[in-house]
């Protein structure tokens, strides 16, 4: 079985993504561990993006479409599949990557999407705080520390980490909606979507999450 599973930032996609990929036996492979791995290897391919980013630049979808390919060709074990989180991006991504792999055992089945209301997001990202300390985790909306802004276990202050600001969030919602939602859609006219009400608690969407993938 192989599946994209794709989701805004703050929709639970990594939590979920490691328990699909036990559950399943499936590789799980995010663009981030691709390219981490061509450029430590010196890959040609590795090595041109490596270029680009060097340069503060995006690097071409091409490079990035032939990284995926490739890098899924090669798994020596080929497990059950594979769970891709972070790809396609973009259209053009989705559109060559059917392409390369039309026909072939690459050839993506289900796509997968973890569906959470945007201020729903806003309140989970904006609200997170940490204690620097002891690693304590709050969200000052649905899980607020008894005194604000300080940790419960040790008193220290809390923090909130630079990207959770609501206007980084905002850059980060913004680029989701204008390339991975055409993506989403590009994918719903085929009926290969499965959306998964991902507002609601854990332990509630797993069991979901699992009877959409067995089918
Ligand atoms: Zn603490």
């Amino acid at each position: 079985m192989n599946i994209f599973i794709m989701g805004a930032p703050g929709s639970g996609k990594g939590t979920f993504s490691s328990r699909i990929k036990e559950e399943f036996n499936l590789n799980h492979i995010s663009t981030g561990d691709i390219f981490r791995e061509n450029i430590s290897k010196g890959t040609e391919l590795g090595l041109k993006a490596k270029a680009y980013s060097e340069k503060g630049l995006l690097v071409p979808d091409e490079i990035t479409n032939k990284m995926v390919k490739d890098f899924l060709s090669t798994l020596e074990d080929k497990k059950n599949g594979y769970l891709l989180d972070g790809y396609p991006r973009t259209l053009d991504q989705a559109k060559a990557f059917e392409e390369m792999t039309a026909g072939t055992d690459l050839a993506v089945e289900k796509i997968v999407v973890m569906d959470v209301p945007f201020d729903e997001l806003t309140r989970r990202i904006t609200g997170r705080r940490t204690c620097k300390k002891c690693g304590a985790i709050y969200n000052i909306y649905s899980k607020p520390p008894k005194v604000a802004e300080v940790c419960d276990e040790c008193q220290s202050p809390l923090t909130q980490r630079k990207d959770d600001n609501a206007e980084s969030l905002k850059v980060r919602l913004d680029e989701y909606s204008k390339n991975t939602e055409p993506v989403i859609a590009y994918y719903e006219e085929k009926g290969m979507v499965s959306k998964v009400d991902a507002s609601k608690p854990i332990d509630e969407i797993w069991p979901v999450l699992k009877e959409i993938l067995k089918k």
